[in-house]
């Protein structure tokens, strides 16, 4: 009796803490709403924040990747600015899940995007709290969690995306700065207000555009990530190219909703990791098909093969794969390996061959059929990119 007993206690304090240390992650998801923003925040205190909620048809994807959570409150919603692609599907979120606090900024707009907002408020008898900068949303000095705004100061802006609201985000050892649509005024009177502008993680704002992101801005938050909410073919071309090189040159790592769909930041308040990883440089081209890479030569009998790249622009052939039909084998490019414009790359198999610097060596044995052989190409889509 006494040993089922003790028993009962180590199932029940075990479990106990096992939800503790799950509760303990802080969650970041940034949702693919298309060209707009909508993030969710799991709280290590097990509330949820949701900061924008996308366009006008976007709110019932948010609805459903909030359920498909379990989320059914949402304790704390921020509407960051009156603009269409960010509180466009907030209505359909008011209207669908329970609401704890609602907050704007004090601006208004003449939309009926807007006008649906504060009507789905007003219904479900809730009031906007105006917010600006020193807001104190959530303080958890116990879980040393802290979530508050540090923008915008109330003034007469001109431009409305510099009403966005800036939420700031600290747990234990590791911080987020997200920021909606602000412009470069906004990044200048944050870095002039001398408010501790460094996170780990930035939300580029405004969608990549070249409106924001200025080298003094990116120097004071110094980010290690930088998240894009950004829609496939948006008309406004973000994000602007000019500001992902700047972004590289600030050594960030980039992650982006228009090639990396929704994308999940976590916090163990001592680290971040990611669903996804970071987009490389050459992604777009990579996953082109019209990359300008061809098999310019296969010589049988002396096991050698030249690829080619005939494009304007370097392109990263890391993990591609190269497919000898008959003699069925496939050689796989090493990581990092790219090819300039015009340069050539030749592989080379069979005993006594040795590597230079624009040959690999696949292997000393012999690979392809004398008889006749056809070399294939593949990205590392496994898309076929050329065939000889
Ligand atoms: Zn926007």
């Amino acid at each position: 009796m006494k040993n089922k007993l003790i028993i009962i206690l180590i199932i029940l304090i075990v479990s106990f803490l096992t939800t503790t240390i799950q509760a303990e992650n802080l969650k970041i998801h940034f949702i693919d709403v298309g060209q707009g923003d909508s993030i969710l925040i799991q709280l290590p205190t097990q509330e949820t924040m949701l900061i924008d909620a996308g366009p006008n048809d976007s709110g019932p994807t948010v609805a459903s990747y909030l359920r498909n959570l379990e989320i059914n409150k949402i304790d704390y919603l921020l509407g960051t600015h009156p603009h269409a692609d960010h509180i466009g599907g907030l209505d359909y979120i008011i209207n669908n899940f329970k609401m704890g606090r609602i907050y704007m900024p004090n601006v208004t707009h003449t939309t009926n995007t807007f006008r649906d907002v504060l009507l789905a408020v007003k219904n479900k008898n809730k009031k906007i709290k105006g917010a600006t900068a020193g807001l104190e949303i959530v303080s958890q000095p116990e879980l040393n969690l802290k979530v508050s705004l540090l923008s915008p100061e109330g003034k007469d802006y001109e431009s409305l995306n510099n009403y966005s609201l800036v939420t700031k985000i600290n747990f234990q050892d590791t911080s987020f700065l997200l920021t909606g649509d602000i412009e470069k005024k906004v990044e200048y009177d944050l870095i002039n207000s001398h408010v501790p502008l460094e996170a780990d993680l930035l939300q580029i704002p405004h969608h990549g555009s070249n409106s924001s992101s200025s080298n003094l801005f990116l120097y004071k938050v110094k980010p290690k990530y930088g998240v894009i909410s950004v829609g496939q073919d948006n008309p406004f071309n973000h994000p602007s190219s000019q500001i992902i090189s700047r972004l590289e040159k600030h050594g960030i790592n980039i992650y982006r909703t228009d090639q990396q769909n929704t994308i999940i930041a976590t916090s163990d308040g001592q680290k971040i990791s990611f669903n996804t990883s970071a987009n490389s440089k050459n992604k777009k081209i990579r996953t082109n098909n019209q990359t300008g890479v061809k098999i310019s030569r296969v010589s049988l009998s002396d096991e050698l093969v030249e690829i080619t790249n005939t494009s304007q622009q370097e392109v990263d052939i890391s993990n591609w794969k190269l497919v000898s039909v008959k003699g069925k084998q496939t050689f796989t490019f090493p990581k990092n390996t790219t090819l300039a414009k015009g340069e050539s790359i030749f592989i080379v198999s069979g005993r006594g061959k040795e590597a230079g610097p624009q040959t690999i060596v696949w292997t000393g044995r012999y690979i392809w059929n004398n008889n006749g052989d056809t070399a294939k190409l593949y990205n590392q889509e496994q898309k076929l990119i050329s065939k000889y």
